[in-house]
């Protein structure tokens, strides 16, 4: 079935069209002058000294945890109301992922107070997600990795151009790793990008991108470099100039589309603050935020109740998500047997509502009118 009323819509117009046409007609398509147009826009919008182009953020990912020097042994906390990446990427490098929970439904991001609670002598380091694009709290967390010696990866998926006391998400940790996968807020079908202010970890990054090869094609075809060297391990994590074209087409629509995304944001805001059941997570945040997704949590609810809610609203045409299903209830981690209650409440009691810039205001007032008409049906 379609729906009338999708989760999550495209931005794309005749701009990304043309972009990817052109690179096409260029004649160089694979990591060339796009990607290094893209790395500086990066670099002047976040205000960060380093950005490396990559082939998704996935990649990213295990980019950030080699050059935090993860490996075997070590522990790295993360949390688990996120997309499996953000936790599986430490054990790519032979670490072991340590699942903490969330502050609670008001605040769906990692604990600071339960991070401090799961560190042991073999903690390396912290993964933060920053979900929906609402910051972590990141002044607690910074203070326990000083206190500790810990690096700190953030997983900036959900938050491009998102902000926390004047600084944008993903400038805060060591490192960070940002996604363009269809869904996010920047599109490129796949694609990613890995930030950081330290110059070390970037030449790391540039290395392991490339096979560890100490010259990249583009330079060698347009006569700066005869020769290479491998150097380390590397993979190939690039990302092609075609995506890299459409990327720069979609960091040029990025501020306007947010704006957009603000005034939905507060739309769902105001039509929902009156229903009892329905926790908005993070409301009341007064930093300018990317709002990848519109997730609400229900009160007093069950799992059984929460999907009878989902099936309810799609049978009007409103595409629902939930946004996560607990990583620490996956069966590749079950055996770890992490306990984390305000995870398990979430995961089972949340909804993902629709949120993109073209969605309109009376789409939004139907949306919360058919949660709240769902409500009284199913929780009485
Ligand atoms: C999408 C996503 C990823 C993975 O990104 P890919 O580019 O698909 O590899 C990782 N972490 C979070 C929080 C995400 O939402």
């Amino acid at each position: 079935m379609a729906y009338r009323v999708p989760l999550f819509n495209l931005n794309f117009d005749e701009r990304e069209a043309q972009a990817a046409y052109d690179t096409i007609k260029s004649g160089w398509i694979s990591t060339g002058p796009r990607n290094a147009e893209l790395e500086q826009m990066f670099k002047d919008m976040w205000n960060v000294k380093h950005a490396v182009s990559m082939n998704n953020c996935t990649n990213a990912l295990h980019v950030c945890c080699m050059v935090c020097g993860f490996g075997p042994g070590d522990e790295v906390i993360c949390p688990s109301l996120t997309f499996a990446a953000s936790c599986n990427c430490s054990r790519y490098v032979g670490a072991t992922p340590v699942f903490a929970d969330i502050v609670g439904p008001e605040h769906i991001n990692i604990d600071p107070a339960d991070i401090e609670r799961r560190i042991t002598p073999r903690t390396k380091g912290i993964i933060v997600v920053h979900l929906a694009g609402y910051p972590a709290r990141m002044d607690e967390i910074m203070a326990i990795a000083r206190k500790h010696d810990l690096k700190v990866i953030e997983d900036a998926c959900h938050g491009p151009l998102s902000a926390y006391k004047g600084r944008k998400l993903g400038t805060i940790g060591d490192c960070a790793a940002f996604s363009f996968f269809s869904n996010k807020n920047i599109s490129t079908g796949e694609g990613g990008m890995f930030i950081t202010n330290d110059d070390e970890m970037e030449r790391k990054a540039r290395l392991i991108r490339s096979h560890g090869m100490s010259t990249m094609s583009y330079q060698r075809a347009s006569g700066h470099a005869t020769e290479y060297d491998i150097t380390c391990l590397g993979y190939n994590f690039r990302m092609d100039d075609i995506r890299a074209a459409i990327a720069i087409e979609q960091l040029k629509k990025l501020p306007g589309d947010l704006e957009t995304r603000s005034k939905v944001r507060r739309r769902y805001e105001e039509n929902l603050r009156g229903i009892e059941r329905v926790t908005v997570p993070f409301i009341g945040c007064g930093e300018f935020t990317s709002n990848y997704i519109f997730p609400i949590v229900i009160k007093d609810s069950t799992k059984e109740k929460r999907n009878a809610l989902r099936e309810y609203i799609h049978a009007r045409g409103i595409q629902t998500s939930v946004h996560y299903p607990a990583a620490h209830l996956f069966s590749t981690y079950r055996e770890l047997g992490t306990v984390l209650p305000k995870t398990e409440y979430v995961t089972n009691n949340e909804v993902t509502l629709p949120m993109y810039a073209a969605l309109t205001m009376e789409q939004v007032d139907e949306i919360c009118e058919v949660v709240s008409d769902g409500i009284k049906e199913i929780y009485g």
